[in-house]
């Protein structure tokens, strides 16, 4: 069991629900993962949500089995830092004692969320950063990350930290080019860590084709995704070749902005023990109240999504139909606009465009009504920020300047408001700050910053009409 000290208990061996017999297998499947010396205490309910029938997402979603007393259809928020025992010996009489090891909250969604992320385990902690935390300590002095050059700005300081305290060697590189990967890959690379799409650059990283040179240069490497841009309605990395997915609960997944939560998942459940230990040890196991919001959330995360997604396709036909270098992976330009869709069922729902001048981003941010200046994304309502003075503001300018961050760069993260207010919201925007000349052909952006010609005038609107019908 967990904090008792108590190394002899096998989880969940007493549960007296009609799940028993599958209860008692899993622990049996979970016992003796005795890992690196550590006595590892088994997980409160590492059960397998493959069982029975699958159905769709969509279903997957809302559909929740509990094992609930009064058969609540929500689940109870079990409120309590400590469970009773029946036993005075500490042995295995309670699935649950203590809330940092276990809590019946926590454990349903933990179940609900590794169906949805098709994996055999999820554990949620308190937030996108101390998921990717818990992923690394399971490095050790001396050993090599491989990673991106575009990638989260928590993420970045979290591996200087590593770099400069904790003996690792972290190599950026750009992971959108495989053989760039290649080029640092050894047998000591002990971990890579990917984001797909890089955000705000909206870069494709080819998860299947680095997670194979990954294992061959290493076969006990461990390929984590950061699968926060795109949710698990969008993208399954474990699918792909990851062996551990890791998103900010924060985003998509909860959908409102009013909570903080990280989510992994994994198949190996070796790999689940060892991040369980983890957080078992330093307490950033989700709490329950918390485990709750993000299980109501999580629910709607495919009609949000869905309405997510097509007001961002039609924001992103608009910007690049008037002259606006667009960067979103749902559009046919994006360069990786085949590898994208080869990964993934849709684009998501945040894009970027370049102005060409960072007074004029300056005046567009300001000048939206609808689209509040904020950083963070996969709220219900629509946002707009300049990365560089805001989200990345943490990484130097001559940093920004080597990866090709444009300092005039807009980023969108589009909500799920009415596409008509939010386009007209924008074309405001756009003409009140100086960016569009109107003529009788017309709205354009005064500095094109796209290369190609205008599209034939009267294509916005045909844009628009498509993007409604869009997935
Ligand atoms: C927000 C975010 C994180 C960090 O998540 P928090 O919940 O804020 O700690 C990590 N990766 C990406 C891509 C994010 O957008």
């Amino acid at each position: 069991m967990s904090d008792s000290g108590s190394a002899s208990a096998a989880a969940g061996a007493s549960s007296s629900n009609s799940a028993s017999s599958k209860t008692s297998a899993m622990a049996k499947a979970f016992q003796h993962l005795d890992l690196d010396g550590h006595d590892l205490p088994p997980s409160p309910a590492p059960s397998s949500p493959r069982s029975g029938r699958r159905y769709a997402l969509a279903t997957e979603l809302v559909f929740t089995e509990g094992s609930d007393q009064y058969n609540a259809s929500s689940v109870p928020i079990y409120q309590s830092a400590t469970f009773k025992q029946t036993s005075a010996t500490g042995g295995v009489s309670n699935e649950y004692d203590y809330t940092r090891s276990g809590n019946p909250t926590r454990t349903h969604l933990e179940r609900h969320l590794a169906k949805i992320m098709r994996a055999q385990r999820a554990l949620v902690v308190s937030s996108g950063m101390g998921a990717l935390d818990v992923i690394t300590r399971l490095l050790r002095p001396g050993n090599e990350v491989v990673t991106g050059d575009d990638l989260y700005g928590g993420t970045n300081r979290l591996l200087k930290y590593l770099s400069t305290h904790g003996g690792i060697i972290v190599h950026h590189v750009d992971t959108t080019d495989p053989s760039k990967v290649k080029e640092v890959l050894t047998p000591k690379t002990a971990m890579v860590l990917l984001e797909t799409p890089t955000n705000p650059l909206i870069k494709i990283v080819d998860i299947p084709t680095i997670a194979s040179l990954a294992h061959n240069a290493n076969p006990t490497c461990l390929v984590s995704v950061d699968n926060t841009m795109l949710s698990p309605l969008l993208q399954n990395p474990l699918d792909l070749g990851a062996d551990i997915v890791y998103e900010s609960g924060t985003k998509y997944l909860s959908g409102h902005h009013d909570l903080m939560a990280g989510v992994l998942a994994i198949n190996d459940p070796k790999i689940g023990e060892k991040l369980f230990f983890t957080i078992n040890a330093s307490g950033c196991g989700l709490s329950p109240f918390d485990s709750w919001l993000l299980m109501r959330g999580v629910k709607t995360l495919k009609v949000r999504m869905d309405t997510q997604q097509a007001n961002a396709m039609l924001i992103a036909r608009f910007l690049e139909s008037t002259g606006f270098k667009v960067r979103y992976p749902g559009l046919k330009s994006h360069p990786q606009y085949e590898l994208h869709n080869s990964m993934a069922r849709g684009a998501g729902a945040v894009l970027s465009f370049e102005t060409g001048d960072v007074a004029l981003s300056e005046r567009i941010v300001e000048s939206a009504k609808l689209w509040a200046i904020s950083v963070s994304f996969g709220c219900v309502n629509s946002l707009i920020s300049m990365p560089c003075r805001m989200s990345h503001a943490s990484i130097d300018e001559k940093t920004r300047r080597e990866r090709g961050v444009p300092e005039d760069l807009i980023r969108l993260c589009v909500g799920i408001e009415d596409g008509d207010d939010l386009l007209d919201d924008l074309r405001r925007a756009l003409v009140q700050a100086g960016a569009m000349n109107v003529s009788l052909d017309g709205i354009h952006a005064a500095n094109p910053t796209l290369d190609i010609q205008h599209p034939p005038e009267g294509e916005h609107l045909a844009a628009k009409a498509a993007a409604i019908n869009e997935p």
